[in-house]
């Protein structure tokens, strides 16, 4: 009787598909990668279980194909990250096979894979007991080169050859050596490592915290550990303001799961967060401690993973990624800044790290720790309802107040000073006396460029992509005009590409523009800027972090990349150059990530000795979700903006799919999503709002329309939309189908 396996395939939506086993050819096991035939192409695949092919003994299965080759003979994926992945794929309704190449390790399911494991490897020579036996007496005679060689390796436990030949012992010496007996020459697998990851010295295994828990540390710790030692699934919230120490609470219950011989993943939300996290997990937890995430190269990343699947690693710290990290017998997941939104990948898989992160803990029977200080809705709902637990921090460390905050309306500047104001008299007042105090400032502005449009004074057209609906920005430094959504660049122009019209002005402006005003303004202070365009460079997001953790920096200006997480004690000062740019947006999250920008970024001013202030420029001072984030009330916010979400009908009051359909022109995608729609609507459970043309009407040179989904439950908005798009398999390709979409372009 003929095997058959379930194969995923790293090709998008396409479900996994029938192989059958060779007779000859061990079986599989689920995890485990095999080379497939697909179309006229060999293809590298995950198995995922048995499969039980359809009809199978009323029509013969010639149309069933052979696995070509079998990869791995042990599951390469523990069952239960692909039992996640798996998960994963359903409820994002995406293929299996892009979700456990997520899972695995860089290029597993490449071509590449078949051709070989990509471990690095050294030959090591060692010394026999007779070799060693040898080098204690002057028996056998041997040359002066082979005595020292042997020398050398009787002291240690293998030798890399490399290392040797730097000793002057050379390959033919030891190969003489290993004739007579004497030494065994073997391969070594040697680990890359991300300098990040490698021993910071001071790391001693249990090496205690020397903090003294504060009160609010010491009622969040005796809530939350019994759940940790339960060994039961639960989540719970940990609400606590900036600065209330979080961290300490992490790293205590780290430690806890630890000692009780179980593993911990921490997620954050940025790679330059990872640094700093991983060797404060290492000094409290010692070296078994290591990091997954992209911007590692794809030989750490490799090596880091199967350190982790070997059970090498008791503590995971990484990115949105890291969700999928190989870790066996998980007792804690500590989703750090939960309401990041750079946890949802806006790619294809479109999951969200946070809520994987539960499933994950459910499935392990573990804790789940959900931190911020400014939840998302969706949290703070199922923290209200029961769902979660909540413990809340609400005090900073040391009784440390919040930092005052001041907003500044901007109109009456603009009617003062013109309408390009970039600091308002307020905030140079601020900075000139936070400078003359030899204290630091961060100053945010969540817009890159020098300018967001170059406009032609003469016909009144601006400078746009070709691809997209946008104007393209401004970068003085590069002197270049470049599009933020497909990368599209020309060199600045000097006239008008319509009318040939000499006076070109620029319109709005970004960060580029604001580190030089303020270089102008205080010429004495040291200026830097952090941004996509000035951190392209490994490691120098961390590089620049670190020049003004040393004071090296006096200000630093910067996009999100600044709010979230520092701790920097010397920062008295924050500006909120523009709480405008979130809000302009079309889109129901607008209010919600402009109060959490807001309240994170005042949340890094005043976290040392010194009293902080943040100063807010906006020209909508009265709108609601900066008035909550200057009164840093958090209730007040959520109450507010789940009245809304429930009167417009958004998440998290019902659930919500987004579908956008490309196409060459916007009549043709409005056509197909009209199909689409036809076909969705009057099935039961859920509503369809649309087509319409989405916000960003052209994207890389397509057109694209949108459908809404909305309704109590994901599954059968989610089965109606595979359902049609069997129907229409012309559609497949052009259609994104985004399942709880948190921002909508
Ligand atoms: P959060 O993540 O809640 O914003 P952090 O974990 O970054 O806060 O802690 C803020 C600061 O307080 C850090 O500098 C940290 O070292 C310090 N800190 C935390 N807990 C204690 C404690 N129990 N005693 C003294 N300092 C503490
Ligand atoms: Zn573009």
């Amino acid at each position: 009787m003929a095997r058959h396996v379930s194969v995923a395939v790293p090709v998008p939506f396409l479900p996994a598909l029938t192989y059958r086993v060779p007779d000859d050819m061990p079986r599989p096991p689920a995890g485990g990668r095999v080379a497939v035939p697909l179309g006229n192409r060999v293809v590298t695949g995950c198995v995922i279980g048995e499969a039980v092919p359809e009809g199978i003994g009323a029509s013969p299965d010639a149309a069933i194909r052979d696995v070509a080759s079998c990869l791995d003979r042990e599951a390469l994926l523990p069952p239960p990250v692909l039992e996640l992945a798996l998960w994963v794929a359903e409820y994002y309704a995406c293929g299996p096979g892009e979700t456990i190449a997520a899972a695995l390790p860089p290029l597993a399911l490449s071509a590449a894979a078949r051709r070989g494991p990509r471990f690095r490897t050294e030959r090591v020579a060692s010394a026999t007991p007779l070799g060693r036996d040898a080098a204690r007496s002057d028996r056998p005679p041997l040359g002066r080169r082979q005595r020292e060689a042997l020398a050398a390796l009787a002291e240690a436990d293998g030798l890399g050859l490399p290392a040797l030949g730097r000793r002057g012992i050379g390959a033919a010496t030891l190969v003489r050596l290993e004739r007579r007996g004497l030494v065994t020459l073997a391969t070594r697998r040697v680990d890359r490592e991300p300098p990040e990851g490698r021993a910071s010295g001071a790391a001693s295994p249990g090496g205690a915290p020397a903090l003294e828990p504060t009160a609010d540390q010491g009622r969040a710790l005796a809530a939350l550990r019994p759940l940790a030692a339960a060994g039961r699934f639960r989540a719970a919230l940990l609400h606590g303001v900036t600065g209330s120490g979080k961290t300490e609470v992490y790293l205590r219950l780290a430690r806890d799961v630890c000692a009780a011989g179980r593993r911990v993943l921490v997620l954050v939300p940025e790679i330059a967060l990872t640094p700093a996290a991983a060797s404060t997990f290492r000094r409290a937890l010692g070296e078994r401690v290591t990091v997954q995430h992209s911007g590692l190269s794809d030989g750490e990343r490799h090596d880091q993973w199967h350190r982790i699947r070997r059970g090498e690693v008791d503590v995971v710290v990484g990115t949105r990624s890291a969700v999928f990290a190989p870790l066996a017998s998980l007792g804690l997941i500590v989703v750090d800044e939960e309401h990041d939104a750079s946890y949802k990948q806006d790619e294809s898989p479109r999951y969200h790290a946070r809520d994987v992160a539960v499933v994950r803990a459910r499935q392990a029977g573990a804790l789940v720790v959900l931190g911020s200080a400014t939840p998302s809705m969706e949290t703070y709902h199922n923290a209200r309802s029961g769902r979660y637990a909540c413990v809340v921090m609400g005090t900073r460390v040391h009784e440390r107040p919040l930092a005052a905050v001041r907003v500044v309306d901007m109109r009456p500047e603009v009617a003062a000073e013109g309408p390009d104001v970039v600091l308002s008299r307020a905030l140079r007042d601020a900075l000139a006396e936070t400078l003359a105090r030899g204290e630091q400032a961060l100053l945010l502005l969540n817009r890159r460029g020098f300018a967001s449009a170059l406009l032609c004074r003469q016909c009144g057209r601006t400078l746009e992509c070709p691809n997209c609906s946008v104007s393209l920005t401004v970068h003085r430094a590069a002197g270049r005009a470049r599009c933020h959504y497909c990368n599209h660049g020309v060199a600045r122009p000097r006239t008008c590409g319509h009318c040939a019209g000499p006076f070109l002005e620029t319109v709005g402006f970004g960060t580029e523009r604001v580190e030089t005003e303020v270089a102008e303004r205080f010429p004495g202070a040291s200026v830097a800027r952090i941004d996509r365009d000035t951190v392209r460079r490994r490691g120098a997001a961390a590089a620049l972090l670190d020049r003004f953790a040393r004071g090296e920096v006096d200000v630093l200006i910067g996009t999100q990349m600044i709010a979230k997480g520092h701790d920097f004690p010397n920062v008295t000062l924050v500006g909120v150059i523009s709480a405008d740019v979130g809000l302009a947006l079309a889109d129901f999250r607008a209010s919600e990530r402009t109060f959490q920008l807001l309240t994170q970024v005042a949340g890094r001013a005043g976290r040392g000795d010194r009293p902080g202030e943040a100063v807010v420029q906006s020209f909508h001072p009265e709108h609601y979700s900066v008035g909550y984030a200057c009164l840093q009330t958090y209730e007040p916010f959520f109450d507010a903006e789940l009245r809304y979400r429930r009167q417009l009908r958004y998440p998290p009051a019902v659930a919500m799919v987004n579908a956008v359909v490309r196409g060459r022109s916007l009549q043709g995608a409005m056509a197909d999503a009209g199909g689409l729609a036809s076909l969705l609507r009057g099935r039961p459970g859920f509503d369809v709002l649309g087509p319409a043309p989405a916000p960003m009407v052209r994207l890389r040179g397509q057109h694209r329309a949108q459908l809404f989904l909305k309704g109590a439950h994901r599954r059968p908005m989610r089965d109606a939309l595979l359902a049609a798009l069997r129907a229409r398999p012309d559609l497949r390709r052009r259609v994104t189908v985004d399942v709880d979409p948190l921002s909508v372009r």
